[in-house]
């Protein structure tokens, strides 16, 4: 059984895709780590489902302790019926000052709905987490991506959502935490996953990509999206889109970027007949370079860009794609 413990800066709920924790997760224990030094406190992590590696995969990458909570049949991913009583159940337990959740769809379906069963309150979407005089303050996006707030909590404990790209991963063997095996609460769930389909996915995930080549409007039609993919293969990048060539079945809606769509952190970011609106900057302002190709010379993407083409996509992506496929050549020879 977990033993209450009264000094936990910040539990982190932890998500897996293929057994493994996921990167978001492992960013959300370097938050948690930075809490637990401002604050004073430890660091826990909760696992719901019945994965050993992955519960020592977290207890290597920050956590002091991993609460296991390995629900006899549960299926390794979110279900909301499911999860939300072993967290709340967690959560009580533990009495953590922070509840940190991955943006995600599971995250973004959770931290609400276990917010209201806390009696306390949820920031969503956070792209900034700070102690300031022992408050701890989260920085998210209002106004559609327009203007940043920053809100801290009457109620305890915080519970948050927090956007890829916001936290450094620790080293593996960065703690050595140990694995507390949890009491599963009697679950009644009124539904039941009947089936999941994956959506078929082309290269590497937008999330994970440190390249991305995305397209906007300006594309003017499916097509457009062949002559980025040329560009993509070259760079090995994945391929993206702002949410208007999505909404007219350009393109799948998997690949939208923003406040509706993903949220990305690659290290360059093409953005290629997007204007720059702030729902779409939502989801990747925190690239580390923007490229920006762009036949307005007054478009709002030029703001954010590092580097900025005035041009006819279709003119320079041929073109840098050309010269990129000779300079790899040069490289081999
Ligand atoms: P436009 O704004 O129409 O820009 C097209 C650009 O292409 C222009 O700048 C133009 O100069 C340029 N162009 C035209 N021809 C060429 C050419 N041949 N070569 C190069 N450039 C060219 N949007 C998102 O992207 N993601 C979201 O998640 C999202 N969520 C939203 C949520 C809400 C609640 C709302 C209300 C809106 C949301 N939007 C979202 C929509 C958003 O407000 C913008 O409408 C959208 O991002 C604009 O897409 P765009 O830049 O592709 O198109």
């Amino acid at each position: 059984m977990a033993q209450p413990t009264s000094q936990t800066a910040a539990l982190v709920v932890a998500e897996t895709r293929d057994g493994a924790i996921t990167p978001l997760t492992l960013e959300l224990l370097g938050i948690a780590r930075i809490l637990a030094l401002e604050l004073g406190g430890a660091v826990a992590a909760m696992l719901v489902g019945d994965n050993s590696n992955a519960a020592e995969a977290l207890a290597a990458h920050g956590a002091d302790r991993v609460y296991l909570c390995a629900m006899p049949g549960a299926a390794p991913e979110y279900e909301g019926e499911r999860w939300l009583p072993c967290v709340e159940h967690a959560v009580r337990e533990i009495k953590p000052r922070t509840v940190l959740v991955g943006h995600t769809p599971a995250g973004g379906d959770l931290a609400p709905r276990l917010a209201f069963r806390l009696d306390s309150a949820v920031a969503t979407g956070c792209v900034g987490v700070a102690v300031e005089s022992g408050t701890v303050r989260f920085t998210r996006a209002c106004y559609g991506g327009n203007v940043r707030e920053t809100v801290s909590f009457t109620t305890l404990p915080a519970v948050a959502t927090i956007k890829a790209g916001v936290g450094a991963p620790l080293a593996r063997g960065a703690s050595s935490g140990e694995i507390v095996p949890m009491a599963v609460p009697d679950v009644k769930p009124r539904t039941r996953v009947i089936s999941r389909t994956r959506e078929a996915e082309s290269g590497k995930r937008l999330e994970d990509a440190r390249i991305i080549v995305a397209g906007g409007r300006g594309l003017e039609g499916a097509e457009g999206f062949r002559v980025l993919e040329d560009l993509a293969a070259i760079l090995g990048a994945t391929v993206g889109a702002s949410r208007v060539p999505c909404d007219l079945g350009w393109c799948p809606h998997s690949w939208q970027i923003g406040l509706t769509g993903k949220t990305v952190t690659p290290d360059l970011y093409f953005a290629i007949g997007i204007s720059g609106a702030g729902h779409h900057l939502a989801g990747c302002g925190n690239a580390k370079a923007i490229v920006a190709i762009n036949t307005d010379p007054d478009a709002a993407i030029f703001r954010e860009a590092q580097f900025g083409i005035v041009a006819d996509y279709r003119k320079v992506v041929p073109a840098l794609a050309q010269a990129l496929h000779k300079l790899k050549e040069e490289d081999r020879a």
